[in-house]
């Protein structure tokens, strides 16, 4: 049993609703409405590729969104009723009721490279999870994963995830920690649902399973694990960890891992790697995983794929114009200083004190304020920002 306090308390009222966007309902930004996207597992086919690229052209800016959830969003849709049946007839939006509760993380090169392939997993969970009308109920934030042994999503902090621990059986992780349960291949679907299902019944106002007792939720999975005494709970470092899959050529020739500036991908762009690609994979770090595709092939694009380039380091959130609490242009602000950073260092430029978007690994905290940004704390001048950010660790 673990509880997020030390002493256990009821789960918090919030004064304000979970307002996370999907497609059915957007977001009021101050560019127009924000349509958020979910993508299990990040995955996209290419003909959905397509599909996209086009809405983003005729309804939204031009350009495809990643997010730090291996989501996509739209910006400036002017026609939400066009946009829902354009992604409903290419299979974005299986499920109206439960769109915003689809935020499945999948380890993005699994199958690729040789590890346990959790694919089919991916699949099955979201279709439990859309078949149960509870499960509607669940907030925007919460958070499934399955993790193929490599321990990239599971550092993501996701709610419930399961982690292989071999091709058939797996740690169950709650709130990015190991509970102990080992739970095999093929009750993963049901005691990650089960779980899910739990949360729903006792969080109350909360959002997040880290805000509770998670008591309640070991109890309603344990018949679904092995018939064994649990093992001692370890802490997340003693599972296997790595990080974001860099950038570059994965497993000889086996594809390319590419990244967008500032995760923002031109409707053309992604035009032309639907062209390219059966299937691609969004990550949780806004990257893309192109199977079978070598850097060559994607000369003029913009996309990233050299590991000794910073800029797949550097995140901003949406900033002005297209959020009204914005106190600078981050985005254009991040593009311009950017190379200041030595390679390696990751940035997060925001443009108030919500910080969307921050990666969780450890980063630099860029900050706007009137007439400059707080660079770690420390104010500094809006045309001084590139100094401060040179020889940052
Ligand atoms: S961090 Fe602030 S300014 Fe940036 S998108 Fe979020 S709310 Fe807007």
């Amino acid at each position: 049993m673990r509880c997020s306090y030390s002493v256990c308390v009821p789960a918090p009222s919030r004064l304000r609703a979970d307002a996370c966007p999907g497609v059915v309902a957007t977001h009021d930004a101050a560019d127009g409405a924000l349509a958020r996207i979910r993508l299990p597992g990040g995955a996209l086919t290419g003909a959905q590729a397509h599909v996209l690229a086009g809405c983003a052209d005729d309804l939204g800016d031009g350009a495809i969104h990643l997010t730090s959830r291996a989501n996509l969003q739209l910006r400036a849709v002017h026609d939400t009723g066009e946009l829902i049946g354009r992604l409903a007839d290419a299979g974005l939006l299986p499920a109206p009721t439960h769109e915003r509760v689809r935020n499945i993380l999948g380890s993005p090169l699994s199958g690729l490279d040789g590890l346990a392939d959790i694919r089919p997993l991916v699949g099955a969970l979201d279709e439990a999870v859309c078949a149960r009308p509870e499960l509607a109920r669940l907030p925007g934030r919460f958070l499934f994963a399955l993790d193929d042994g490599r321990g990239d999503v599971a550092g993501e902090g996701p709610d419930v995830c399961w982690q292989a621990l071999g091709p058939a059986t797996g740690a169950l992780l709650l709130d990015g920690a190991d509970t102990g349960l080992r739970v095999p291949a093929r009750n993963v679907v049901a005691a990650l649902a089960e779980a899910a299902a739990a949360f729903e019944r006792v969080r109350g106002s909360a959002w997040r399973v880290r805000e509770i007792d998670d008591a309640p939720l070991i109890a309603a999975v344990r018949h679904l694990a092995e018939p064994t005494e649990p093992t001692e709970p370890t802490k997340p470092k003693g599972l296997p960890r790595t990080g974001p899959p860099p950038v570059g050529p994965f497993c000889g020739d086996a594809g390319v891992v590419a990244a967008p500036l500032l995760g923002e991908l031109g409707a053309a762009v992604l035009r032309r790697l639907a062209g390219l690609v059966e299937r691609l994979v969004v990550t949780p770090w806004r990257t893309l995983v192109l199977p079978g595709v070598r850097p060559g092939a994607l000369s003029g694009t913009g996309l990233v794929t050299d590991p000794a380039d910073p800029s797949p380091g550097i995140s901003a959130c949406a900033g002005r114009p297209g959020c009204a609490r914005s106190l600078a242009d981050v985005r254009a602000d991040a593009r311009e200083t950017m190379t200041a950073l030595p390679a390696g260092v990751h940035a997060h430029f925001a443009g108030c004190e919500r910080r969307c978007g921050r990666p969780r690994g450890a980063h630099l905290d860029v900050l706007a304020e009137d007439a400059g940004y707080r660079v770690e704390g420390t104010w500094v001048p809006a045309d001084e920002l590139a100094d401060a950010l040179k020889g940052r660790q």
